[in-house]
């Protein structure tokens, strides 16, 4: 285990800061649920971490700071059912690239790649489309480390109650250590983009289906940060 003390935290924007006791980086699914079990033995408070790129004070801690940095990888690819296992602290950035190797893709994403598997289904992360749900609704199966320490396999058919509390629970309900999900066939894809004033969107109403908007604030763009 990687464990750093008096070390700072804060989320990708710095809005959210803070200064855990305790930052632990676990390296397998058994030392997370080893630790997440001495941790609620002893009555200390424990919050997850993923990417850091919420920007509330979900992960906010002052006693014990998971991380799943350690706790990266595809465990699995089967194409023949296009699924894929994962470890919880996967990159959406990682996990698109392994599963294009294998013709496959993640259904719909949001607009940036960096966060975790765990973080994004869990604050049910979402792309754009009405058609699409949230990433939480691509996960089949996952295990959770309780906070007793013991692992949890849950899914639509396992435990369903705990599979659809803990598709979107803001790492309240245990740890995610391992996910499996559906995949779909890879596309090529064409990327277009344009600006239009908001009085058009506005007047349009609704936009056609498949399109996306982001409203940026001019003096944002001329000075090249995005606010978003
Ligand atoms: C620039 C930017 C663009 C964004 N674009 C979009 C977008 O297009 N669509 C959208 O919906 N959202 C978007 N977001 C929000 C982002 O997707 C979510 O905040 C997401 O949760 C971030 O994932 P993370 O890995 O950084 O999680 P964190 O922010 O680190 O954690 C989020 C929550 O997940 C919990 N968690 C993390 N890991 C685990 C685990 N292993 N087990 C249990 N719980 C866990 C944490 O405790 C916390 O409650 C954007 C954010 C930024 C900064």
């Amino acid at each position: 285990m990687h464990s750093e003390q008096v070390e700072r935290w804060q989320n990708w924007s710095g809005s959210v800061q803070a200064i855990p006791r305790q930052i632990v980086k676990p390296h397998s699914v058994d030392e997370l649920a080893r630790l997440i079990g001495a941790y609620g033995r002893d009555g200390r408070r424990v919050r997850v971490a993923g990417a850091g790129h919420s920007f509330t004070p979900l992960v906010q801690s002052d006693d014990v700071l998971v991380s799943l940095d350690e706790l990266q990888g595809i465990e699995k690819i089967d194409t023949e059912h296009s699924t894929v296992t994962v470890l919880g602290g996967t990159r959406l950035k990682s996990l698109g690239e392994a599963l294009y190797v294998h013709g496959l893709a993640q259904e719909n994403l949001g607009d940036i790649d960096v966060q975790s598997i765990s973080g994004a289904i869990s604050t049910g992360t979402h792309g754009t489309g009405v058609r699409f749900g949230t990433l939480s609704t691509q996960v089949e199966r996952l295990t959770l480390v309780t906070a007793a320490g013991e692992l949890l396999e849950c899914s639509p058919e396992r435990d369903p109650a705990v599979f659809k509390a803990a598709q979107v629970s803001l790492g309240m309900l245990g740890v995610i250590a391992r996910v499996a999900l559906r995949a779909v066939p890879a596309r090529r894809m064409r990327f277009q983009s344009h600006r239009e004033r908001l009085g058009l969107l506005a007047a349009l109403g609704v936009l056609p289906v498949g399109s996306t908007a982001h409203y940026f604030r001019q003096q944002a763009l001329s000075s090249g940060h995005c606010p978003c």
